[in-house]
């Protein structure tokens, strides 16, 4: 899950990582008050969950009043386009109005988990601000690495060794130190996937201010943080995913046109392959899982037919704790119910795989049934043959 940079600035202060005095607002003249509140000059800072904002406009220095006024009226409610965010850009729903630090450097800082070594790592570098991915394109060596032991956590000596490394002015280095412990305990005790600062700055006063604040969470772990579920934007998500996670789907949206509804992980991604394997593309990740009702199958088959992009749906389940007659019952009752046009290639084996079979077979709408992997491969590249290339 993500948040916004105003939520992640509150945890920030929460865990006493230094940012500036800001406030988020959501009209116009809103802006303007807390802009005079805070004191001149002010950052007006687009609130949308992609990055790149500053590179696409949404960030703005201003000196007075007028200033805020005429940032807020460009910013607020347009679609912000970054090089994050893809052609349609993202509506700006909220503006942080932050009084603006004085920055002298920008430096990189962040802790996310390096999947190759099964740790915490924590990057950072000189060279921050908004042109970080070009630097760790062209200058890997320009991005410096401290891994957390599993057992022990970051150690100071770690971070000390960072903050070092970041060729800070004396004076800067113990703070530095104990920032990046900050950080990378913030990230454990909230449970994160990435807490990242970008930049953090060094004021002409030699200070460390966070300036950018984004944070991504382990959704497996929020059960644990009840007020950081509260967080969640459901505007900034896509809204199929929403639909889906209400009741417990585990459904990603894709970019190809073959709507799949797989029970297991395991064999959704092998469907996936399958799928690719016959020269079509899935349009979705839709994992029901083991233990899905008829109501769950229906939901996920609307979310299916509900996407514009897909052309024939693929359910492929193998009946296990989720009996194939259930499953059967809930992919009628939903394709009665929508009406669906589009080709339905069902793959069905397991407990009571009979009984399912008779009940898609008498159902009286036109399903294709495949009595194996193979066949229903076959059957879904002939349903798009059309569609593809
Ligand atoms: P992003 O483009 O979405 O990553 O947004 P950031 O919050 O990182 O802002 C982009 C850039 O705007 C930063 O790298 C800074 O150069 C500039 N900026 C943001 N806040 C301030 C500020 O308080 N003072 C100054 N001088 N520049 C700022
Ligand atoms: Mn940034």
């Amino acid at each position: 899950m993500k948040i916004h940079e105003y939520q992640a600035k509150e945890l920030f202060r929460k865990h006493g990582l230094p940012v500036a005095p800001s406030k988020p607002v959501t009209a116009v003249g809103e802006a303007v008050s807390a802009a005079d509140e805070l004191g001149y000059p002010v950052v007006v800072k687009a609130q949308i969950h992609a990055g790149g904002r500053g590179k696409g406009g949404g960030i703005a220095l201003v000196h007075d009043a007028d200033g805020v006024k005429e940032a807020a009226e460009r910013i607020l409610g347009s679609a912000l386009v970054t090089p994050q965010t893809g052609p349609e850009g993202r509506v700006v729903r909220t503006l942080l109005i932050e009084k603006a630090s004085d920055i002298a450097d920008e430096l990189y800082l962040a802790v996310t988990v390096d999947r190759a070594r099964r740790s915490i790592v924590v990057i950072a570098s000189r060279a921050g601000g908004v042109n970080i991915e070009e630097t760790a394109a062209k200058d890997p060596d320009a991005i410096l690495k401290e891994w957390a032991d599993p057992a022990i956590g970051l150690r100071p000596f770690q971070a000390h060794r960072l903050a070092r490394k970041l060729g800070l002015p004396a004076e800067a280095i113990r703070p530095a130190t104990k920032l990046i412990l900050q950080l990378y305990k913030l990230f454990c005790v909230e449970d994160c996937s990435l807490a990242e600062i970008n930049p953090l700055a060094i004021t002409s006063q030699g200070e460390l201010v966070a300036v950018d604040a984004k944070l991504n969470f382990d959704d497996n772990a929020l059960f644990r943080h009840k007020g950081t579920a509260e967080l969640r934007d459901l505007d900034e998500e896509d809204p199929l995913e929403v639909e889906a996670t209400a009741v417990n789907l585990n459904y990603i949206k894709l970019d190809g046109n073959v709507g799949c509804l797989v029970n297991g992980a395991g064999l959704a991604m092998a469907t996936m392959d399958l799928i690719d394997h016959v020269g079509a593309r899935p349009a979705n990740f839709l994992d029901v899982g083991g233990g899905a009702t008829a109501e769950m199958i229906e939901k996920g088959f609307r979310i299916l037919v509900d996407d514009p992009d897909v052309e024939a749906v693929f359910i492929n389940i193998f009946g296990g704790i989720l009996r194939c007659d259930v499953l059967a019952e809930g992919v009628v009752a939903a394709a009665k119910a929508v009406d669906v046009k589009l080709p339905v290639i069902v793959r069905l084996e397991g407990t009571n795989v009979e009984e399912g079979r008779k009940i898609l077979n008498e159902s009286g709408l036109a399903f294709g049934t495949a009595k194996d992997l193979r066949e229903a491969a076959q059957m879904v590249g002939e349903a798009v043959k059309g569609a593809v290339q």
